[in-house]
């Protein structure tokens, strides 16, 4: 089975400042993985290079099998536009515009036209129908939470990055989100890559990894768990 992220000696720092040394690491096509490690570890950092927000600056990072090193700015913006979806810790949704705006947005910068089936999909099975008119300012944080993951999944991307999404959220809320997710990403064969600091959810992962444990560098980080 290939690989659909794969990074060798990959290396970032802001300025003068390192953060992340990593020899190797690899997630299989498919997998769904969770990383930990708490706050001020690098998570964020990483998921940024995987998204192609961040430039490689030293190692190689491989996502669906095509090498990030060379890649200039605008040919990682339009990969992750194809193939990522991305999940923020904040859910980055835009606030004056209606629920269908907002998932329907990733879509303008990707080469794919709406697939109305998967669009209704998502909205069923997540229970966003009632939503669909409605700002997104009006909803709980639980519907922005499905919102923010229907977004993510309307392309079917291949990989989905999710930073700390369910931190908002009590454990029976965060387990049911997480089934969710799952089982799109499973019917797919979606790669996940979840980090957070919370390992309370990790038994439901395929496979749980530290960062502190990949990474070289030391950070100070906050002792939060
Ligand atoms: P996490 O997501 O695990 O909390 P981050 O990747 O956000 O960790 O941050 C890792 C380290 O990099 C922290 O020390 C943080 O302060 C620093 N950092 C994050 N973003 C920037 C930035 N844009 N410029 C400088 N330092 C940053
Ligand atoms: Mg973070």
């Amino acid at each position: 089975m290939q690989n659909a992220l794969e990074f060798k000696n990959l290396k970032f720092s802001y300025g003068t400042t390192p953060v992340l040394d990593l020899k190797d690491f690899e997630v299989k096509s498919g997998e769904i993985v969770f990383l930990f490690g708490p706050s001020g570890s690098g998570k964020s950092t990483l998921l940024e290079l995987i998204a192609g927000v961040l430039q490689v600056q030293s190692g190689d990072l491989k996502v669906l099998g095509e090498s990030f090193a060379q890649k200039k700015s605008s040919g990682l913006d339009q990969f992750r536009a194809d193939h990522i979806g991305y999940i923020f810790q904040s859910f980055n949704l835009i606030p004056y515009l209606s629920v269908t705006e907002n998932l329907l947005l990733p879509l303008m910068f990707s080469n794919q036209e709406l697939d109305q089936a998967r669009f209704d999909k998502l909205v069923n099975e997540l229970g966003l129908r009632p939503f669909l008119n409605r700002a997104v300012t009006d909803l709980s944080v639980g519907q922005q939470q499905r919102v923010a993951a229907a977004r993510a999944l309307l392309k079917k991307p291949k990989v989905i990055l999710a930073d700390e999404p369910t931190s908002a959220l009590d454990y029976d809320h965060r387990e049911k989100f997480l089934e969710l997710l799952f089982h799109f990403c499973r019917e797919d064969q979606t790669t996940v890559l979840f980090v957070s600091h919370d390992r309370t959810i990790e038994k439901l992962f395929d496979r749980s990894i530290s960062l502190q444990a990949l990474n070289s560098v030391h950070m100070k980080t906050e002792a939060l768990v």
